[in-house]
C-alpha cells in the first residue's frame, strides 16, 4: 500500500472500547454496506437503520429517542431550525385545497409561511382568537386539515384550551399539532392532551446556550412519524451531528436550567407587576394573568420567557432605557444562558384582535444571572423612563 492509499485505507483504530458519558459524533455522508444486495436495499433502512447520514446518524437518532421520549410521543424528526419544524408540519399534512386553522398570536415568521409558501401553493389560513376556544370548532371546514396551537402565545403570551381544541379537532378528523417552544417538553405534553404532533425549537430552551440553531418534530403515532420522514426526505433536510451533540448536552441540563430561571422569572416578574412604570406583566404562572387557570392545569412549569406592557412613554425615554440595561441584552431568540429583552409591535401581526394598548410591549427572556442584578438593572431602566415621563409633563 503507497501512502496516498494508506491516508484513505489506514487501519481504522476500533472505537467500540471508548466508554464515555457523552454521545458519539459520526462526521458522515456515506454509510458503506458490505454487500452489493444490502447496497440495493439500503432504503428499508431509511425509518429505522441508517441509509445515507442525510437521513439519520446515531447523533441525530439519539436526540429524536430522547426528544420522543419527553414529549411521551412514539417518534420524533429532527430538522435543521423551529421554522423548518413548522414549515415541514405544514408540508406533511397539507395540500392545494386544504385549509388550516392557526392562532392569531402564532410565532410570527410561522404567519410569514402561511401568507406566503402556503398560500401559493393554494392552501387557505384562517387566524383564530386564541382566547375564543369555541370558535376553533366553528371555523373547522370540510377541507380542514391541520390545526396549529401555540400556547402561550408569541409575545402576548395567550394560553389557549388545548384539550377542547383538540376533541373539537378530532370530531372532524383534523390533525392538530402544537408548537411547544416555551414549555419545553418539560412543562408541557401536548401529545398527551390529544395533540398529533409537538414542536420544538431546539434553538431555544434545549439548546439552551445561544449557540445553536435546531428543530424537531415529535409524532404521536408510526403514520404520523412516517409522513414527516418522507416529506423531510423530499425537502432534502439534514442535520449537522455536532448540532445534535450540542442539543443532546443542553438536555442534560435543561430541568435545572429551566427550574432556576423559572423561580427567578417569577421573582421579576412579581415585582415588575408592581412597578409604577408598568402597565401590566404577561406571565401565566402569575395568578392575576388571565391564563393562570390554564396553565396550572394544563402545564407543570413556566419558562423564563415573559412579557411586560409599560405605561406609555415616549419611544426616545423607552429606547434609551432598553438600550441602557447592562444585563439584558437585545436580541432575538431566548432560553439562553443570558437574559434578554426583546421590543416588540404586535399591531402589524394581529388580525382577529386587533391590539391597541399604547405602551410599549417588550419580552423578557430571564438568564442564570442572579435575579438582584435582574431586579437592579430593570430598576435603573424603569427609573429612566419615568424620570422622562415626569420631565415630559412638567
Ligand atoms: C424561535 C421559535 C421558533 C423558530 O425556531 P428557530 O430554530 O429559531 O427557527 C418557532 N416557534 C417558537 C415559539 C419560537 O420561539
Amino acid at each position: 500500500m503507497r501512502e496516498e492509499t494508506r491516508l484513505i485505507h489506514g487501519d481504522a483504530r476500533p472505537h467500540a472500547d471508548f466508554p464515555t458519558l457523552t454521545a458519539p459524533v459520526h462526521r458522515a455522508s456515506t454509510i458503506v454496506f458490505p454487500t452489493v444486495q444490502s447496497f440495493l436495499d439500503r432504503h428499508q433502512q431509511f425509518y429505522d437503520g441508517y441509509s445515507y447520514a442525510l437521513y439519520g446518524h446515531p447523533a441525530s437518532r439519539e436526540l429524536e429517542a430522547r426528544i420522543a421520549d419527553l414529549e411521551e410521543g412514539v417518534r420524533a424528526v429532527a430538522v435543521p431550525s423551529g421554522l423548518s419544524a413548522i414549515t415541514l408540519v405544514n408540508l406533511a399534512f397539507l395540500e392545494s385545497g386544504d385549509h388550516v386553522l392557526v392562532p392569531d398570536t402564532v410565532y410570527s415568521p410561522a404567519r410569514n409561511v402561511c401568507g406566503g409558501l402556503l398560500s401559493g401553493l393554494g392552501i387557505e389560513t384562517t387566524y383564530y382568537d386564541p382566547n375564543e376556544t369555541g370558535c376553533v370548532a366553528d371555523l373547522i371546514r370540510p377541507e380542514t386539515r391541520l390545526i396549529w396551537v401555540e400556547s402561550p402565545g408569541s409575545m402576548t403570551m395567550e394560553i389557549q384550551d388545548l384539550p377542547a381544541i383538540a376533541a373539537a379537532a378530532r370530531a372532524r378528523g383534523v390533525t392538530v399539532a402544537v408548537d411547544n417552544t416555551w414549555a419545553s417538553p418539560l412543562f408541557h405534553k401536548p401529545l398527551t392532551l390529544g395533540a398529533d404532533l409537538s414542536v420544538q425549537a431546539v434553538s431555544k430552551h434545549i439548546g439552551g446556550h445561544a449557540d445553536l440553531i435546531l428543530g424537531v418534530v415529535t409524532a404521536a403515532d408510526e403514520t404520523i412519524f412516517r409522513k414527516l420522514k418522507d416529506t423531510s426526505r423530499n425537502l432534502g433536510l439534514g442535520v449537522s451531528p455536532d448540532d445534535c451533540w450540542l442539543a443532546l448536552r443542553g438536555l442534560g441540563t435543561l430541568s435545572a436550567r429551566l427550574a432556576r430561571q423559572s423561580e427567578s422569572a417569577l421573582q421579576i416578574a412579581t415585582w415588575l407587576s408592581e412597578h409604577p412604570a408598568v402597565e401590566r406583566v404577561l406571565y401565566p404562572a402569575l395568578a392575576s394573568d388571565p391564563g393562570y387557570a390554564l396553565w396550572r392545569r394544563d402545564f407543570t412549569g413556566a419558562s423564563g420567557v415573559f412579557s411586560v406592557l409599560l405605561r406609555p412613554a415616549s419611544a426616545d425615554a423607552v429606547a434609551a432605557a432598553i438600550e441602557g440595561l447592562r444585563f439584558f441584552r437585545i436580541g432575538a431568540s431566548w432560553g439562553g444562558l443570558h437574559s434578554l429583552v426583546a421590543p416588540s409591535d404586535p399591531r402589524g401581526i394581529r388580525t382577529v384582535q386587533p391590539w391597541t394598548a399604547d405602551g410599549q410591549l417588550v419580552r423578557l427572556s430571564i438568564g442564570l444571572e442572579h435575579p438582584d442584578d435582574l431586579i437592579a438593572d430593570l430598576e435603573r431602566g424603569l427609573a429612566t423612563i419615568t424620570e422622562a415621563n415626569i420631565a415630559e409633563v412638567s
